[in-house]
């Protein structure tokens, strides 16, 4: 009977998905009208009820007639592989084999049902926690800019989990300390709380490993791994824009965390509010917690972060020069170090003291030259991470919606961004004509027009195109 199941499913949902979700399962029985099916975890259960019920109900139905039913099975075995990491199923009050144990849950129940399991004796395992050791709460500068936030951080470290900053969101510009902020948090937390499990992981890393796990049919251990930890911290978000398969998986472990009161932190370059190309389940999560920003730092805090680097670094600057590249760097701590360094290596290199006069012809060629060339090729890269879609289908024949979007927005890039001519915009996109080009910038332009979150999408890929 199963089988028969399996190839309606499989005739209904796209090649990947089903072996992803489908082909894991296995038939243990058929009672009555009663089949009952084997999945590998909670999560497993989980996702195919939230995602496939419909389809399993119906195809149920058709096989064994309206009376027809299903019910899971649903099994931790310890894992088989040698990862960092175990899931056992735990005595849930009968259990004598702790390595394996099911529980039948019926069909189409999920949102009642309790999580009866929790993830039992993974505190002598060892995670390497991603941290770097270098940024830590000592080296953040406080300032009004990143007083909140900073306490915030400091109040999550000593008591992960333990907080209602849960989720806790440091949001903010570019190069403002959130990546700085969110890992001296971890390794506070290390240092205070040794035995956490700590995993610090950037938004874009998590996508691609998702997208790896796919492949390597290891999904479950992926997720595994991620629910596994105390706390988990998220670095720039804002990348989930338009990864709505990753997004899903992130919300599912998400809550799986936040129910069993781990910790989580998230960077983002704006506020959840403004998130564009997020889901709103997720989005909503976001904003459970405490949301604080990290600003522009004022001239006093910016001088007192470059005397801090340079006392870490072991060097000296003249004040009136430190305080003449705080003055006119005032919009990125990221800068302001870089504009530092490059004074540094001029000296060195020419052999000159750094005074002022020239700080001052230096600084000069630090905030202009930003006008670099962006190429089609570099476009079409990023059109295709952010969609997640395989960059050399964007040149081919394919007229799947998602491919044709991507060719299309990165024809429209490709006008409003380059000099290139139609024409060769055309040729270097699968050789189509100068009218396709046309064509495609004029659908971009009316789907901005009426479409409220391709918008948002085609503004998120402006962005990141300015940005580099
Ligand atoms: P973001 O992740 O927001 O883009 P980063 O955390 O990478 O920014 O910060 C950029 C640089 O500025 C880092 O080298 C960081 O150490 C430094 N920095 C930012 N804010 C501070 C601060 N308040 N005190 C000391 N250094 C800072
Ligand atoms: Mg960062």
């Amino acid at each position: 009977v199963w089988s028969s199941c399996l190839q309606i499913i499989k005739d209904n949902i796209p090649t990947q998905s089903y072996k992803t979700w489908f082909e894991p399962i296995k038939a243990l029985r058929l009672e009555g009208n009663v089949l009952t099916i084997q999945v590998p975890s909670l999560f497993f259960y989980e996702w195919l009820e939230e995602h496939y019920v419909g389809l399993l109900r119906k195809t149920v139905k058709k096989q064994l007639g309206e009376e027809g039913r299903l019910e899971y099975n649903i099994v931790v075995e310890k894992s088989s592989n040698n990862k960092p990491y175990t899931t056992n199923m735990p005595s849930n009050g009968n259990g004598s084999d702790a390595k394996r144990q099911s529980m039948p849950i019926p069909v189409a129940l999920n949102k009642d049902i309790k999580n009866p399991f929790v993830i039992p004796g993974l505190k002598k395992l060892q995670v390497d926690p991603q941290l770097n050791q270098n940024y830590s709460f000592e080296n953040f500068i406080e300032g009004d800019c990143n007083r909140l936030a900073r306490s915030a951080g400091f109040a999550v470290a000593g008591k992960p989990g333990g907080t209602s900053f849960n989720p806790l969101m440091l949001y903010g510009g570019v190069g403002l300390g959130k990546t700085h902020l969110a890992q001296a948090i971890g390794n506070e937390i290390k240092r205070s709380h040794p035995d956490k499990l700590v995993i610090y992981v950037s938004c874009e890393k998590f996508c691609q490993q998702f997208v790896d796990s796919l492949k390597n049919n290891t999904i479950n251990d992926f997720v595994n791994f991620y629910q596994a930890m105390d706390v988990i911290i998220m670095d720039d978000v804002h990348n989930f824009a338009g990864k709505e398969k990753t997004q899903d998986i992130f919300f599912h472990i998400f809550n799986h965390l936040h129910q069993s009161g781990k910790q989580v932190i998230l960077t983002s370059d704006k506020p959840p509010k403004d998130l564009a190309g997020l889901e709103e389940r997720l989005l909503s999560r976001f904003k459970w917690g405490l949301s604080a920003d990290l600003q522009v730092p004022d001239l006093e805090t910016r001088m007192a972060i470059l005397k801090m680097k340079m006392y870490t670094d072991g060097i000296e600057l003249p004040g009136e020069v430190i305080e003449y590249v705080a003055h006119n760097i005032d919009n990125n701590v990221r800068e302001l170090e870089g504009a530092m360094v490059s004074l540094l290596a001029q000296s060195t290199l020419n052999k000159k003291e750094i005074d002022l006069a020239l700080a001052k012809s230096m600084l000069k060629n630090f905030i202009k030259n930003t006008s670099k060339e962006i190429s089609m090729e570099y476009i079409q890269k990023l059109v295709c991470e952010y969609f997640e879609v395989p960059v050399e289908m964007v040149k081919s024949k394919t007229r799947k919606r998602e491919i044709v979007q991507a060719r299309q927005i990165s024809m429209y890039l490709s006008k409003s961004h380059t000099k290139t001519s139609l024409k060769s915009i055309g040729a270097f996109f699968g050789g189509r004509d100068h009218s396709t080009v046309i064509y495609a910038c004029q659908t971009v332009e009316d789907l901005i027009d009426t479409d409220k979150k391709f918008k948002a999408y085609v503004q998120d890929i402006q962005k990141k195109l300015k940005m580099s």
